[in-house]
């Protein structure tokens, strides 16, 4: 179920709403919410041209290959929380970070499908050490031709590798 579809009752009084796209309007209160996409942030890790990803412990997508990152919490800019996710997901410090790009995606979570927005930073670490915590199983670098995008869920990542291997063909 889309979020549009799961949102149905005023966050204010407990009303009905009503309205169309991201847009819903009470018909008790009158007042009118704004479903947004929610901001996310993903890490391109490169090593000797090979691109990192990881491997989903927990749902959604669980045991599909992904990249590091996350949701972007309150208080935080997009450079902040992609500086929190590689430390809390890889044990790394992130020493350098760079836009890449920005993507649509979907996520589902317990059964209601937001839309999200995710931009991608290129991210140098301090370390290739990697101390992933218990939200990934596996981290590899894959070439170019190794990339396993059979194995990827979410449509964001894989065209986020496609695009930076465009634009890095060695
Ligand atoms: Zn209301």
């Amino acid at each position: 179920m889309k979020i549009y579809d799961a949102y149905k009752y005023c966050l204010l009084c407990g009303g009905e709403v009503v309205g169309e796209s991201n847009v819903r309007k009470c018909n008790s209160c009158g007042k009118t919410r704004f479903i947004n996409p929610s901001p996310a942030t993903g890490a391109i890790i490169i090593k000797d041209n090979k691109f990192l990803l990881t491997k989903r412990a927990h749902e959604p997508a669980k045991g599909t290959w992904d990249i590091p990152g996350g949701f972007v919490e309150p208080g935080e800019t997009f450079e902040q929380s992609i500086t929190r996710e590689i430390f809390e997901e890889m044990g790394v410090k992130a020493t350098k970070i760079k836009y890449f790009n920005s993507k649509f995606d979907h996520y589902e979570y317990e059964g209601v499908m937001d839309d999200i927005i995710v931009i991608n930073f290129l991210v140098e670490v301090d370390s290739f050490d990697f101390k992933p915590d218990d939200d990934i199983t596996e981290t590899k670098f894959f070439g170019m031709e190794e990339v396993p995008y059979e194995e990827i869920k979410f449509p964001s990542v894989s065209n986020t590798i496609r695009e930076y291997f465009n634009q890095h063909q060695s």
